[in-house]
């Protein structure tokens, strides 16, 4: 649009929908957006380098943990318990077969345990 030969440049919303990275619908509030550090712990043997890296997003989903979840469960990231879904996820290399990433939000102390997310 134009008003008074000042250009206005429209803002299209509705061809810019946030989508959910774990259901694909359309996120209407705030989005909340969980990213994966870039970072393989030092603990992590040196042969277990050969594994697909991961991306780090950041992703964007529904303000709901399920939904996150349901991401981790697709790419078959697996889920430490003992943590929760927060905006930072930590990345912890499985000794699976063939090889599996982990996240956790790495707060606690105590050894991870990982299940299926
Ligand atoms: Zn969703
Ligand atoms: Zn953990």
């Amino acid at each position: 649009m134009e008003i008074m030969g000042i250009r206005i440049p429209t803002i299209i919303s509705d061809n810019v929908a946030t989508r959910c990275d774990g259901c694909g619908g359309v996120i209407e509030d705030t989005p909340w957006r969980v990213s994966v550090l870039d970072i393989v712990s030092a603990e992590a043997p040196p042969s277990w380098i050969e594994r697909p890296r991961i991306n780090p997003g950041p992703f964007q989903f529904h303000s709901d943990p399920s939904h996150v979840r349901a991401w981790m469960a697709r790419r078959g990231y697996w889920f430490c318990r003992k943590g929760t879904v927060r905006e930072i996820m930590r990345p912890v290399p499985l000794p699976t077969d063939p090889p599996g990433w982990g996240l956790c939000d790495g707060l606690h102390r105590d050894d991870h345990e990982f299940v299926p997310a």
